[in-house]
């Protein structure tokens, strides 16, 4: 689960991260007040969108009059912001957070995440903060540091050190001490909320010499969400894809891509294994869709009518290893979504397993057009054929 920036920098704060002031606004006629309520000018507009990238898309502005925000409010709010992140249809701004404006001196990268090599939370610091943490790695490398947390002994604040000294130039000692505590704070937050991921980029030193998070971002295991029920008013559906939207509510493990195959299977490792031969085959998967081992009929119904709903979508391929999931199963559930929304793509089946002649005669009996593939190789050359 994504936090929003607000939400994040609130978190944040309560741990003693220093954050700009600011305030949260839902319609335009709220800038001004807003504008009284927070320090300025100059003040910074901020569309609040889960997709990263705003700053160069417009969605954050420094403006220096309460008039120019209340402009800037009213042309953000209700439209969409086409961020890197969110590709081409863009994102509907539906929040703006109104902050004051800090005086930058340097901007720094900060973040947790949760690193697989070492199965234990790192701690990555950059000085070159501000861009795409990704495009610092491509291209500089050597200005990414690490440290790992060792899990038994937790954070310690010479790993802190580890990670801000002998920086060209130096930091002035309060600075040095503020970073250290700030540090110290996100491992906090990190570990108290079962965080996959806490961001802050840019984190900023001011003239003054202080350290403030001028961008936060939090992503929170869905798996611990059992136990951070305090985090759930914080979810935001509206920021997700409306098709990932109805997977979730269905139970489906759906993950929308950017190529034109759709691909229904079961179990997370066969659904890969799908995507790369797609791959292999010169195609691109438009989904990842995991229907699971146990779906019942009405999953598999749901889960192809998500695909039949996703207009990118030039060519569909089944592939189902029937365990516990028997294939009459899903062939019927394919049949009951394509009463329901008519199938104008090309079809291709690969059934194997439980009751795998029984769902071919489903299939076969029905009124249904589709290609059938002895196997996985033959189902990718055949899917691919139908969009090259
Ligand atoms: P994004 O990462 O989505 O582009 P950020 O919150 O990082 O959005 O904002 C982009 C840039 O805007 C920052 O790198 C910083 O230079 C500037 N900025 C953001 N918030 C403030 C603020 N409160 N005061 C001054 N500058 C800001
Ligand atoms: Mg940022």
């Amino acid at each position: 689960m994504k936090l929003h920036e607000y939400q994040a920098k609130e978190i944040l704060g309560k741990f003693g991260i220093p954050v700009p002031k600011g305030q949260l606004i839902t319609a335009p006629n709220q800038a001004e007040d807003a504008t009284q309520a927070v320090h300025g000018p100059p003040w910074v507009v901020k569309a609040q969108v889960h997709a990263g990238g705003r700053g160069k898309a417009g969605g954050v502005k420094v403006i220096q009059t309460p008039q120019a925000v209340m402009t800037a409010a009213a042309s953000l709010l209700g439209n969409p912001l086409k961020t890197k992140q969110a590709g081409p249809e863009g994102v509907i701004v539906r929040k703006l957070l109104i902050e004051e404006g800090i005086d930058i001196e340097h901007e720094f990268y900060l973040s947790m995440v949760v690193d697989r090599s070492t199965a234990g939370p790192t701690m990555i610091f950059s000085p070159a903060g501000g861009m795409e943490i990704e495009e610092v790695a491509a291209r500089s490398p050597e200005l990414i540091r690490k440290q790992h947390v060792n899990s038994g002994a937790g954070w310690m604040p010479y790993q802190a050190r580890n990670l801000i000294y002998d920086l060209d130039p130096p930091f002035r000692p309060e600075t040095a001490n503020a970073l250290v505590a700030v540090m110290g704070a996100l491992y906090k937050v990190f570990l108290t909320h079962d965080c996959s991921l806490v961001e802050i980029n840019p984190l900023v030193t001011t003239t003054e010499g202080k350290v403030v998070a001028l961008d936060a971002k939090m992503s929170i295991d869905d798996n611990a969400l059992y136990r951070q029920k305090q985090l759930l008013e914080l979810d935001d559906p509206l920021e997700k894809d409306p098709l990932e939207r109805m997977a979730e509510a269905y139970n489906l493990n759906y993950i929308r891509l950017d190529g034109n195959i759709g691909a229904m299977v079961n179990g997370a490792g066969l659904a890969m294994a799908t995507m790369d031969v797609i791959k292999l085959a010169g195609a691109e998967p438009a989904n990842f869709l995991d229907v699971g081992g146990g779906a019942s009929e009405e999953m598999i119904t749901r889960g192809f009518e998500i695909i039949l709903k996703d207009t990118r979508v030039k060519a569909i391929l089944i592939n189902i290893f029937g365990g516990i999931l028997r294939c009459d199963v899903l062939a019927r559930g394919v049949l009951a979504a394509a009463n329901k929304i008519r199938i104008q793509v090309p079809l291709i089946v690969r059934l194997e397993g439980t009751n795998v002649e029984e769902g071919r005669a489903i299939l076969k009996n029905s009124d249904l057009k589709f290609l059938v593939a002895k196997d996985l190789a033959e189902a990718a050359e055949l899917v691919a054929k139908q969009v090259s």
